[in-house]
């Protein structure tokens, strides 16, 4: 009855942008670089920031280092400069003179510029030019006639454009776009007036004009800085839709069947009761969350988050011996080979004196052994299996998965995971999901961009760790810090060297690994070194992991590739060159490959100065805090959202206008909003997503 009573929502149209005037497949290629497929798409395309040609300055008035709009006649020109040619126009008005500079100009340009008497209106920047007067260098400039007077009754946007996209071009496309809006034939209102009323939202419509064609009274600070009301309007509406896409995502997953995981819980019992060590508070605490998810009949969804060294792996495999003690499979993918690796040879050691059998399903495995391993795995003759994506590809089957755990999740990205899932999906029933990070997000990201998990936090050390004493150090003092390495191993700890990147000609002046490998030979002679990084073979780069981890090599040099999870308690050294370029996040994960034993460990960060203030303070941010939290917090002030999440490096899709570090005050509201759409107003849901993140995304169909 109640769906009977609510007003038909008005069905905006999908109409492709080649149905605008004038965009033809050349255009539309172009359009679609922006993420520009449809009408709509166009309006939600806003300036990047805006001018004042609403007002004519006379050039008595003009300031150097300001934009403005003149009019005047053109009293001579000339082409000078020996190597390179270039076009002066000179100019005056009633009140003064300025002249005119162009680099580049084409004959029609240079015969316009020489006729005296004609009337220019120009718009730039002004600035003190090389003889004292003024001038502005590649100014748009349009022939007037005398009685000419209109000039923008409005502020022009400047777009965010692409090669071979003209600012001009946009802004015709904007202005077609703008009169469907209108008769709301475009982005007609999706948000119901109660909650506009609430929130004190501004109309879609009025909000979209404004901030296209602002009037020139317009709080022009606000809009810069992107906290004009209409902004924020708009950047509600986005959060909105990602927050529903993704809560609606969780809840088809959770219409599905999954097996409950309750028995007695006596193996787990056993695996904890056998640990060397007890477990913390906050891992015991996690571990009754997790058990109540489990226990249910519907996938449990839900994110391990904790820093570096808390003991999350401990946490995975108890959870992985629910499901074994009740005959079901459990799988662990990791983000990279040796990761996988680690894990593997962890959950074997701890698992198979249980009798429990653990595999280990690399993309290196082939033929035979390849196949056994899958029968057995589709047999349900293997309990646990360990690997990377391979673990999801198309021939892998599972007799009987109930439990899904995906490590240092992080590194994917939120369509990865999201497909991901899909892919451990078998026959009916949907595993339950645990997803551990690699660092800990700040809680504005989480509850964005993780809106479909639950989130279990581990927000304490196992106890005897000591912070890792940290030293930012410039890189002509080397020398010294060689010195150091030879007194740790001297007394039999070891090291890590880290070099950010591999290859010399990356052109960034990083030290390449393998040079600082015989650097340091050459140095060290009676060291025992290796090398680690992405390029050398997996054999060899497991060869020199498992020599160091067995205590055979003192110092390993590597690149970022032992940034996740390597665990190595007896090395307490770490030296991080090129440490400016990296985020605080992956330095805190580095970093966090020391200190897990009982000696008191050190890292020297190494840069290569003159360092800016921001690196220095970001380096600073490393040496006073060890919380892994408040350094994510930091990251996230310092970088922004897409460094955080990993977002930049994946590619994905990020949001469009609202941004999650400025507007993360909305997102309470944004979670209340989506909490009653999804109850009373599922139709308004669907065409939120669809205007937002479209119809071309998908998170794999549950
Ligand atoms: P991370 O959360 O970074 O993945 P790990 O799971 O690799 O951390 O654990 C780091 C180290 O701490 C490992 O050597 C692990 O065996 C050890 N550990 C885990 N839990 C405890 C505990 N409760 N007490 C002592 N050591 C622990
Ligand atoms: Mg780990």
């Amino acid at each position: 009855m109640q769906r009977l009573a609510r007003p038909l929502l008005p069905e905006p149209a999908l109409l492709p942008v080649t149905a605008l005037k004038g965009v033809g497949p050349k255009l539309a290629e172009r359009l679609h670089r922006l993420g520009i497929r449809t009408a709509e798409d166009v309006l939600l395309h806003l300036p990047l920031r805006y001018q004042d040609r609403s007002r004519i300055t006379p050039i008595s008035q003009l300031h150097p280092g300001e934009e403005a709009q003149i009019e005047a006649e053109i009293t001579g020109a000339e082409v000078t400069g020996r190597s390179r040619r270039f076009l002066l126009c000179h100019l005056r008005d009633s009140t003064g003179v300025l002249t005119l500079r162009f680099f580049h100009f084409s004959p029609a340009q240079e015969q316009l510029f020489s006729q005296p008497g004609v009337w220019l209106r120009c718009f730039g920047e002004v600035r003190s030019g090389y003889t004292g007067g003024l001038e502005i260098i590649h100014p748009e400039c349009r022939r007037i006639g005398v009685e000419e007077t209109a000039v923008a009754d409005c502020l022009t946007p400047i777009y965010p454009a692409t090669a071979g996209l003209q600012q001009f071009t946009l802004r015709g496309l904007v202005e077609q776009a703008l009169m469907q809006l209108d008769t709301a034939a475009l982005l007609p209102e999706l948000l119901p007036l109660a909650l506009r009323a609430q929130l004190k939202l501004l109309p879609m419509a009025e909000s979209v004009r404004l901030l296209h064609q602002p009037p020139t009274d317009v709080a022009l600070a606000e809009l810069d800085s992107g906290r004009h009301p209409a902004r924020r309007r708009l950047a509600f509406e986005e959060l909105l839709a990602h927050q529903l896409s993704l809560r609606r995502l969780r809840q088809r997953v959770q219409q599905q069947a999954a097996p409950p995981l309750a028995g007695e819980g006596g193996l787990s019992q056993q695996f904890v009761d056998r640990l060397p060590f007890t477990l913390t508070g906050a891992q015991q605490r996690v571990l009754a969350e997790i058990a109540a998810d489990i226990a249910q009949s519907r996938p449990m969804l839900r994110l391990l988050q904790g820093d570096v060294g808390s003991g999350k792996t401990v946490v995975a495999a108890t959870v992985a011996l629910r499901a074994v003690e009740i005959g079901a499979q459990a799988a662990l993918m990791a983000p990279t080979e040796l990761l996988a690796e680690q894990h593997y040879r962890n959950f074997r050691d701890w698992l198979q004196p249980l009798g429990i059998e653990v595999a280990w399903l690399t993309g290196r495995l082939t033929g035979r052994a390849r196949r056994t391993l899958l029968e057995r795995l589709a047999a349900g003759e293997i309990h646990v299996a360990v690997g990377t994506h391979a673990l999801f590809q198309e021939a892998v089957t599972f007799a009987n998965l109930a439990l899904a755990i995906v490590d240092e999740q992080h590194r994917f990205g939120v369509h990865q995971r999201l497909a991901l899932r899909e892919k451990g999906r078998q026959r009916g029933h949907c595993p339950h999901q645990l997803i551990m990070t690699a660092t800990p997000i700040p809680r504005t990201l989480a509850m964005s961009a993780y809106a479909d998990l639950d989130t279990s936090t581990l927000d304490e050390l196992p106890p005897g760790r000591q912070p890792v004493k940290t030293v930012v150090v410039p890189d002509h003092r080397r020398d010294a810090v060689i010195e150091r390495i030879r007194q740790a191993c001297r007394s039999g700890q070891q090291a890590y060297w880290v070099c950010p990147l591999i290859d010399e000609s990356e052109a960034l002046q990083c030290q390449a690994a393998a040079v600082t490998v015989e650097h340091l030979t050459e140095i060290l002679p009676e060291l025992r070194i290796g090398l680690a990084h992405g390029r050398l073979s997996a054999a060899h780069k497991e060869a020199a992991m498992t020599a160091f981890k067995a205590g055979n090599l003192d110092l390993l040099v590597a690149t970022t590739v032992i940034e996740v999870g390597v665990d190595v308690p007896n090395a307490s050294l770490m030296i991080i060159e090129n440490a400016e370029r990296l985020g605080l996040a992956q330095l805190h994960q580095l970093r966090g490959r020391v200190g897990r034993g009982a000696a008191a460990s050190h890292c020297v960060l190494l840069y290569r100065p003159p360092l800016s203030a921001v690196a220095h303070a970001r380096l600073a941010v490393l040496r006073e805090c060890h919380d892994g939290f408040e350094i994510a917090r930091r990251d996230l002030e310092l970088r922004g959202p897409g460094e955080v999440l990993g977002t930049r490096q994946t590619g994905e899709q990020t949001l469009r206008v609202a941004d999650l570090l400025r507007d993360q005050d909305l997102l309470n509201a944004v979670r209340h909003a989506a909490d009653e759409l999804l109850r009373d107003d599922p139709d308004r849901v669907e065409l939120l997503i669809r205007r937002w993140i479209g119809a071309g995304v998908h998170y794999g169909e549950v």
